[in-house]
């Protein structure tokens, strides 16, 4: 009667699923033959498995080898896995001082081995039989010369052998708690297995055909059965490969997708013309060779702005690779279908610095330009926002002063940030909404992050890339040194000093302990002084605490070349330009994060001489830290550094909080399947572009995984 029951649900619950096209997968895990009510609230509790889903995507975190056999006259004294085939002589309790337990004799044609149990013995109890065929397997331990296994595996032999005829075993991850309660291994196998059979050993296959044939990967099917319960090694590799090329297809789907979408949606000015200022400036006024991968970016710049829809880039290019003349031949696109641009920078300095850069490039071409940060006077603010609003002013340059209500713009038609992490994707859309009609927007980063994982995690905007640097640039020279050289770095110092350079002495700055690097920059400052006395050198400071007129004084100062040594904190870690400067100095190098270092490297090698970076170090470093300061001093290519410091770190501490939900890949990685993440990308922007709305019959399947993605917000929600 009982029996009936579960069977008619089991035939009531497929035709339900047939009708309303529910996925047998989404099944709730208490149905799974084996589990019922209570352990599936168990491993809910524990594992967070609620369905059938849920529990084949539990993957085996390791596996173990079980194609070996032991008669029990062959063990070794040694504590290896043993697995071993018999049957049970008898079993019984014995009371000892720390408890009862059980003890079952198994017995093969040589010898005899006791089973022992601590806890879940009941279970077993019931579960064993006398004179039956076992396998046994669990780790061997001695007692008195002789051999037992505690807690071991027991399956029946019947039972062993249909499982998959499996010589190789799958381990789960699982806990004490529901050891305890007899979820143990063998367990959650069985379950697994008993999925299969449920399920046919066949799921839906969610990737196309050709692509499958292409990559010469496993079937869907194939990968789930292999991944869990494979033959051989071999196997789990390819299955896995499957299953992480499935994980990275559906993600890249899902960005391009959802940077088209935005592109449709906004609209943008067409900037139809390259004109007069454009050519002017390109033809008279440059005064260097454009390198390959600048034009290259400002073709895709104009191609982007005379589309129709609004741009959205992202310009990446290491320090020094010359993204402000790319952000000017933008403006002049701008300004030739008569747009205004405005330009955000990070700090006072930087703004002040692009506003001298644009200056002197437009300098001949009758173009009004203006600064606006907050260190500019109410009165002269008040003209500036007059003539933006009036159209008076062509760009104008600033802080996050820009962003404020009250500025308001005839007519924006570009919006470029510079440094793009010092600033939020709120503050960028807050950049958008000063216009009825978005204005374009160029993102520059000298932040080089793997291009891969930016397209990932920048999934909404299209990616530009500098990679080279203009020819002639003599590259930085990084040498490491131990506190206790500091001599030998002063001496260098003051040779380069007579040659007519400049130098940078940075210190590092780290929020929680203010106090502390201010104190040590003093000290440094201190000696500093008394190394290089007045009058022969000049020093310059500058760090937080300073207002920012003073450090305006002191900065200009050392541009000016009036100081020979600028002593600093980090806050002149972004775009500072000073040709002359040829050595960084950077103190207690260990504590900075690799991506800063090569920041502040970037601050010297911008001229016509040879550089030099010191990094100075104490001798007491962590393994990550020497492997940082290798990498500087064996690297100049930012994007390999970024490399690096991605693996060191993991993309979600680079990328912030903000993406690093979708970098929350289940299997996939993205440092590690960097190829695989590549084809993805390719195949899935391949499929998008000939058919952008998934409406072609080939492509149904994608089009029914990708909706069910989206509404479940989750990729793992979905796959099966
Ligand atoms: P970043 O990408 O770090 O912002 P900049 O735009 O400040 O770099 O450029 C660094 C220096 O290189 C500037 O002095 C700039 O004028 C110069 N520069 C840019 N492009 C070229 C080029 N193609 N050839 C020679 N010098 C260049
Ligand atoms: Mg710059």
């Amino acid at each position: 009667m009982f029996n009936k029951i579960i069977f008619y649900n089991v035939i009531s619950l497929k035709l339900i699923f047939k009708f309303i096209k529910m996925d047998i997968l989404d099944t709730s895990l208490e149905y799974l033959k084996g589990i019922g009510p209570n352990r599936a609230q168990l491993i809910k509790k524990e594992l967070k498995i609620k369905n059938f889903r849920e529990l084949l995507y539990h993957l085996p975190i390791r596996y173990i080898d079980r194609s070996k056999f032991y008669y029990i006259n062959e063990l070794t004294n040694s504590k290896t896995d043993v697995q071993i085939k018999g049957k049970i002589e008898n079993f019984y309790y014995k009371n000892h001082k720390n408890g009862k337990r059980l003890v079952a004799t198994l017995y093969d044609n040589t010898g005899k081995i006791d089973l022992v149990w601590f806890r879940g013995y009941k279970w077993i109890e019931k579960k064993i039989s006398i004179n039956t065929n076992y396998v046994v397997f669990g780790k061997l331990s001695w007692f008195l010369n002789s051999p037992n296994i505690v807690h071991p595996e027991i399956t029946s032999k019947n039972k062993f052998e249909k499982i998959t005829h499996a010589k190789i075993f799958p381990i789960y991850s699982t806990n004490e708690s529901l050891i305890s309660k007899g979820i143990n291994q063998s367990i959650l196998r069985t379950s697994i297995l008993n999925l299969f059979e449920k399920t046919n050993y066949t799921f839906k296959e969610t990737i196309p055909k050709h692509i499958i044939s292409e990559l010469r990967l496993m079937s869907k099917s194939n990968a789930l059965n292999k991944i869990h319960f494979p033959n051989k090694i071999e196997e789990i590799d390819e299955a896995t490969k499957r299953l992480k090329f499935e994980e990275l297809f559906y993600l890249q789907i899902q960005l391009l997708k959802k940077n088209k979408i935005n592109k449709l949606k906004i609209k943008g000015f067409n900037f139809t013309k390259v004109d007069f200022l454009f050519n002017t400036f390109y033809n008279k006024y440059l005064e260097f060779k454009l390198t390959d991968s600048q034009k290259k970016v400002i073709r895709e710049i104009r191609n982007d702005m005379g589309s129709g829809n609004q741009m959205n880039r992202l310009l990446q290019g290491d320090v020094g690779s010359g993204k402000t003349i790319v952000a000017f031949f933008s403006v002049l696109i701008a300004l030739d279908n008569k747009f205004q641009t405005c330009i955000m920078a990070p700090t006072e300095v930087l703004s002040k610095q692009h506003y001298e850069s644009l200056q002197f490039f437009s300098k001949k071409l009758n173009i009004n330009i203006s600064i606006l940060t907050g260190s500019t006077k109410a009165s002269e603010k008040k003209i500036i926002i007059k003539n933006l609003f009036e159209g008076k002013i062509d760009i104008i340059i600033g802080t996050h002063a820009l962003i404020e209500e009250k500025i308001k713009f005839k007519n924006l038609g570009l919006a470029i940030i510079d440094e793009q992490h010092k600033f939020g994707v709120a503050q960028r859309s807050k950049l958008w909404k000063k216009n009825f009609t978005p204005p374009h927007m160029l993102i520059m980063t000298a932040t080089p992050i793997p291009r891969t994982l930016a397209m990932t995690a920048y999934g909404d905007l299209d990616i530009s890339v500098i990679d080279e640097l203009p020819k002639g640039r003599l590259k930085v020279k990084t040498f490491l040194k131990s506190d206790s050289k500091r001599l030998e770095v002063f001496s260098f110092i003051k040779k380069q000093i007579k040659e007519g350079r400049q130098i940078y002495i940075v210190y590092p700055l780290i929020e929680e302990s203010k106090k502390m690097d201010y104190k040590d920059l003093m000290d440094g400052y201190d000696s500093i002084s008394r190394e290089f006395p007045l009058p022969h050198y000049k020093l310059s400071i500058l760090h937080g605490k300073m207002k920012s007129d003073e450090k305006k004084i002191e900065m200009n100062r050392f541009i000016s070349g009036e100081t020979q040594i600028m002593v600093a904190t980090t806050v002149i870690e972004v775009g500072v330009n000073i040709p002359n400067a040829s050595v960084m100095i950077i103190e207690s190098a260990e504590k900075f994060g690799l991506s800063q270092l090569h920041q502040l490297r970037g601050r010297v090698g911008r001229g016509r001489f040879q550089s030099y970076c010191i990094l100075v170090s104490g001798e007491k470093k962590s393994n990550e830290a020497k492997i940082r300061l290798e990498t500087m001093r064996n690297s100049n290519d930012g994007f390999e550094i970024a490399d690096v410091d991605l693996r060191l770190r993991g993309p979600g501490n680079i990328m912030g909080t903000e993406q690093s939900g979708i970098l929350n890949l289940k299997i996939a990685d993205l440092i590690n399947d960097n190829t695989l993440l590549k084809k993805a990308r390719e195949f899935a922007s391949e499929i998008l572009n000939e058919d952008p709305e998934l409406n072609n019959i080939k492509n149904i399947e994608i089009k029914n995984t990708y909706k069910s993605i989206t509404m479940n917000k989750n990729i793992w929600n979905y796959i099966g």
